[in-house]
């Protein structure tokens, strides 16, 4: 059995979302096919397609929030990447199981339609890892 099906999507934090929209339709060759909000985290997301894959462009929408905080630390850039699970409350006890530190305990709506999980980028050397699974 495959666990971490496929790279769902590379996450990119920004400062100015309606910029990097501009600049990433211009570097994949298509616009951004939607954005949506996500309250509960404090940024709004951009969704472009590159292939099978997608890019996910997120903005703050708040000081004091996780993607304000890491371009305070680290600039923009790559902030996650996102793997699909087909069941993430059994990927989560796995990767308990394994030793790698998990985010949130149990699994939270996401943008894009999706329960997601994060792993502390300390236990994944230093890439902050996301679980998505599609809600059906
Ligand atoms: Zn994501």
């Amino acid at each position: 059995m495959e666990h971490l099906i496929r790279i769902e999507h590379i996450g990119i934090a920004v400062k100015d979302l309606n910029a990097a929209e501009d600049l990433y339709a211009r570097l994949l060759g298509s616009a951004s096919y939607k954005r949506e909000g996500v309250e509960s985290e404090g940024v709004i997301t951009s969704f472009f397609k590159a292939g099978p894959n997608k890019i996910e462009l997120l903005e703050s929408t708040r000081p004091d929030g996780p993607i304000a905080k890491a371009i305070e630390k680290r600039g923009e850039g790559i902030h996650h990447i996102a793997f699909e699970v087909a069941d993430i409350r059994a990927e989560m006890a796995r990767l308990k199981e394994e030793g790698f530190t998990l985010l949130n305990e149990e699994p939270k709506p996401g943008a894009d339609n999706k329960l997601v999980c994060f792993v502390h980028p300390k236990s994944a050397s230093g890439v902050l890892v996301e679980l998505c699974q599609e809600i059906r």
